[in-house]
C-alpha cells in the first residue's frame, strides 16, 4: 500500500491532484494493486471507505475491472457502483449485491462476477433522524450538505415511503468502449411511484473530484426488490435517515488505469454532472 504523498513519485496523481487530496481531511490512500492484494486486505474498520478504480477512469471508458463481488463483500456490507462492462447500476444492502439493468430488471449478483467500479463500507451509522414531512430532492440534498462535515466522506441510508423516485440505469457496453458521456446518452429512465424502499449512497467532498463523484450519489431499491436504479430525482413522503462519517478512503487502482488525468476543471465537473444526472 502506498500513501498518497508518495503517489506523485509514481505518477499516479498530478501535483494539482495531490494538493486537492491534501486539502481533504479524509485520509486518502491510492494504491496500484492486483486483485490478490486487494482481496487480502483486512476488512472491518468502520471508518474506512474502500473503492475500486476512480470515477475518472470510468469517464474514460474503463468498464472492465479485476475485483469480484466475492472479494468486495470482504470490504463491506454496504455500497454502490456498477457491474462488469458497465452492465447497470449496482447496490449492496446488508451484504446483498443487487444489479439493476438498463431494462429496469433487478438481479442478484453471483460472487464470481467482476466490477470495474464500486464504493464499499461497513455501515455503522453514528447519527439517525426521522423525516416526518415531505422532502424534495433539493431539500434532502441541502439537509445532507448541512449535516455533513465537508472534509469527510458520509454514507447515507434512507428507509422511506416515496411519492415517486426518478431512476436510471445504463446498458452493457462492448469493445471498443465509448466514454461514459456517450453511454449516458443511451441511458434509460423510469419512475417508481407510491413505493416503500431503501436509498443508499455516499456524499463526497469536492476536494476528491476525479477520484469520486463530488456531492451526493444515491441508489434506490424497492422493499419488494422489483424496482431500483440510480436516483436522479425524488419526492420523499416520510422515513428515517441514518448517517455515518467516514474518515479514511482507500482507492484501489488496477494496472493500466491512470488517475493522473483527474482534474478539477469545469469541463470535467460538467462531464461528471452530466453522467450522474444530478441537478446541482
Ligand atoms: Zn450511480
Amino acid at each position: 500500500m502506498t500513501a498518497y504523498g508518495e503517489i506523485a513519485h509514481h505518477g499516479l496523481l498530478s501535483a494539482e491532484d495531490q494538493q486537492l487530496v491534501s486539502a481533504a481531511a479524509t485520509s486518502v490512500t491510492v494504491q496500484r494493486s492486483n486483485h490478490e492484494e486487494f482481496s487480502a486486505e483486512p476488512a472491518g474498520l468502520s471508518s474506512v471507505v474502500e473503492q475500486t478504480s476512480s470515477i475518472d477512469a470510468l469517464l474514460h471508458g474503463a468498464y472492465e475491472g479485476d475485483v469480484s463481488f466475492g472479494e468486495l463483500s470482504r470490504h463491506g456490507n454496504f455500497g454502490l457502483g456498477t457491474v462488469q462492462h458497465l452492465d447497470g447500476e449496482m447496490l449492496c444492502l446488508d451484504g446483498e449485491f443487487l444489479q439493476v439493468r438498463a431494462d429496469g430488471s433487478v438481479h442478484g449478483i453471483p460472487p464470481e462476477t467482476l466490477t470495474p467500479f464500486a464504493v464499499m463500507c461497513h455501515f455503522d451509522p453514528d447519527q439517525s433522524y426521522e423525516l416526518t414531512s415531505p422532502h424534495t430532492w433539493e431539500a434532502l440534498q441541502q439537509q445532507f450538505d448541512e449535516i455533513s462535515d465537508n472534509r469527510l466522506v458520509q454514507a447515507f441510508r434512507i428507509e422511506a415511503f416515496f411519492d415517486w423516485v426518478s431512476l436510471r440505469s445504463v446498458p452493457r457496453q462492448y469493445r471498443p468502449y465509448p466514454p461514459l458521456s456517450a453511454v449516458t446518452a443511451t441511458q434509460t429512465n423510469w419512475q417508481a411511484e407510491q413505493v416503500q424502499g431503501t436509498i443508499i449512497g455516499f456524499r463526497f467532498p469536492s476536494s476528491l473530484q476525479g477520484l469520486e463523484v463530488p456531492g451526493i450519489h444515491l441508489h434506490f431499491i424497492s422493499a419488494d426488490r422489483k424496482i431500483g436504479g440510480h436516483v436522479t430525482d425524488l419526492l420523499l413522503q416520510s422515513g428515517v435517515v441514518q448517517v455515518q462519517q467516514l474518515s479514511e478512503l482507500h482507492v484501489e487502482v488496477p494496472e493500466g488505469i491512470h488517475v493522473a488525468e483527474a482534474d478539477s476543471s469545469e469541463e470535467v465537473a460538467a462531464a461528471i454532472r452530466g453522467v450522474e444526472g444530478h441537478s446541482s
